[in-house]
């Protein structure tokens, strides 16, 4: 029941104009390449801008891809200049929301408190998160790589309990992969999932760790998506760079199934 995940996360790319060509032309890819939602889920996460765009051409054409956000506030409505809340995204029919991606635990000191805050507050509104966690390059070259994601994914889930962590998404993403052109192999990459589920397992009980899904993250593109896909803990990529193009993402795709 782990439906194969491919989700675009365009970071701070495509204003709304380029936001509507772009799906347009992953929709038309997609249906020459004959996907479906029967083979896997599709999501495009576009910056904030573009997402009441991405709505109205997804609802209007009746499009079976999803999408979602790169972020979420931890606090409900209120004085937070600048903020996003999850209710808000919600109403705009995110299915998911990015929650503590790489980047933004660097460029804004996102700690794991803030990012099990964020968890929260996305469950809270029926937003799906997708927790991002990974180790940098030193961590991996002196070998503590896999204690370090395992307590990132601990303390970011922080104060949560298996019930409130139905559909959670856990993408493994290595620092040292994301927009390098240096994938992790398919056993780094393997090694890793099954070390979140075997956590998971142990934290939460069978259910939850065979329900949720794991990603990984990090210079996936066309030709290297099969074979980090063949893990049985691996359930779909988070894809940088190469969701940019319609057509090419739909060829990731394609190339997934
Ligand atoms: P790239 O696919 O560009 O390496 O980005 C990965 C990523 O960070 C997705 O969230």
């Amino acid at each position: 029941d782990r439906t194969l995940l491919l989700a675009g996360n365009w970071k701070m790319n495509h204003d709304h104009l380029e936001a509507i060509s772009t799906v347009q032309k992953l929709a038309w890819a997609l249906e020459d390449a004959k996907l479906d939602d029967s083979q896997c889920e599709v999501v495009v996460v576009p910056p904030f801008t573009d997402i009441r765009s991405v709505q109205t051409l997804v609802q209007g054409d009746k499009l079976w891809l999803r999408y979602g956000a790169q972020d979420v506030s931890r606090h409900e409505p209120g004085a937070h200049t600048g903020e996003i809340a999850a209710t808000f995204l919600a109403r705009l029919g995110c299915t998911y929301v990015v929650v503590g991606h790489s980047e933004r635990r660097a460029d804004n000191h996102e700690t794991n408190d803030v990012v099990a805050a964020k968890v929260k507050a996305a469950l809270g509104h029926d937003l799906l998160p997708i927790l991002c966690v990974g180790e940098s390059l030193a961590q991996r070259e002196e070998g503590s790589h896999v204690d370090f994601t395992l307590t990132q994914l601990e303390e970011s889930l922080e104060g949560l309990g298996a019930d409130d962590l139905q559909g959670l998404v856990v993408a493994y993403e290595p620092v040292w992969a994301i927009g390098t052109g240096k994938t992790a192999t398919a056993e780094d990459a393997a090694e890793m999932a099954t070390a979140i589920r075997g956590r998971l397992r142990e934290r939460y009980g069978d259910a939850l760790a065979d329900s949720t899904r794991i990603l990984y993250g990090g210079s996936v593109k066309t030709d290297n998506v099969a074979d980090i896909l063949v893990s049985d803990d691996v359930d779909g990529a988070l894809v940088g760079g190469a969701s940019l193009s319609g057509p090419d993402f739909a060829a990731l795709c394609k190339a997934a199934v």
